[in-house]
């Protein structure tokens, strides 16, 4: 599923073709027809990305919000749209260029008061200059759940997916493990502008590159193939900063990748590992109240 930066940058593209014009709004595939006939020929005022989700404000206070899902995808391009591929949901074309959009989860006309039922469901997105994360780290200084659960959450924070998720957590030693209740508020507010400034340059490159150039095997020039990232679908291999194996578990349904030397703190992400290193501490001697005892 594609993280927030991908939906920020088709934001960015799609209004630089698109917006501040009158537009020609189709659905190919007829699945978007009769909301693609109340649009047609309308001005298309803004494109605005809020994490996962878009909306297309088009004169006269109507919405289109659209959601990819699994397998949402857009195409653009300059000048006239070329005949549609495959099962296109909705087509826009102004004087600049085109966008099409196919097999998304939504692509719904919404009115305001709709839109701000979708807003008012997800938490603050990183990506934007008007979000204030304090609504999030309260969530997440309150909850029981796992950080690396809260931080999928769409409820939470909104925009980061699985990626992220464990790049964002190795990057700050914690264990996604730890409920987010054991986490001090200027770890979570280092969480929240680490994610800024990653997903900033995800949005910026078109890819996700969360490795520091020291940290790579070629620190110079282009980011090389599997140079990109800490742990993310390097299960098995060794931690760039200790050497230890990198892990996978499954969490928020997802795979998880963790170190599980660099990211021990607070607390583990398996039970196993939880019980060998109980086993491994040595047991405090209980001393009775009043009693010294001689060693
Ligand atoms: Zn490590």
């Amino acid at each position: 599923m594609p993280e927030g930066h991908t939906i920020h940058r088709a934001a960015r593209i799609q209004r630089g073709l698109l917006a501040g014009g009158a537009v020609r709004v189709d659905s190919p595939q007829g699945r978007f027809a009769h909301g693609a006939a109340l649009l047609d020929g309308r001005e298309l005022l803004a494109i605005d990305a809020y994490g996962k989700h878009l909306f297309y404000a088009f004169a006269g206070d109507v919405w289109v919000h659209v959601h990819l899902g699994l397998f949402g995808k857009f195409r653009t391009g300059t000048g006239e749209p070329p005949p549609p591929r495959g099962a296109v949901r909705m087509r826009v074309s102004g004087e600049r260029g085109w966008m099409t959009l196919s097999g998304p989860t939504a692509c719904d006309l919404v009115d305001d008061n709709e839109r701000r039922l979708i807003l008012d469901r997800i938490g603050p997105d990183p990506l934007r200059e008007d979000a204030r994360p304090a609504a999030a780290i309260a969530r997440i200084m309150r909850s029981a759940a796992p950080i690396g659960v809260l931080l999928m959450d769409q409820r939470v924070v909104a925009g980061i997916g699985n990626v992220y998720r464990a790049e964002l957590l190795f990057r700050a030693r914690i264990s996604p493990a730890a409920p987010g209740r054991s986490l001090a508020r200027a770890q979570i507010l280092a969480l929240w502008k680490d994610a800024r400034m990653l997903l900033r340059d995800g949005e910026e490159r078109g890819r996700i590159v969360t490795t520091r150039p020291a940290d790579r095997p070629h620190p110079r020039g282009a980011v090389r193939r599997g140079e990109q990232y800490y742990v993310y679908h390097r299960t098995g291999q060794p931690c760039r900063i200790c050497g230890s194996t990198i892990e996978r578990a499954a969490m928020a349904a997802r795979t998880l990748y963790f170190c599980p030397v660099c990211q021990s703190e607070p607390s583990r992400p398996s039970s196993r590992t939880i019980a060998g290193m109980r086993a491994r501490s040595p047991k405090k001697p209980r001393v009775a109240k009043g009693h010294v005892t001689a060693s």
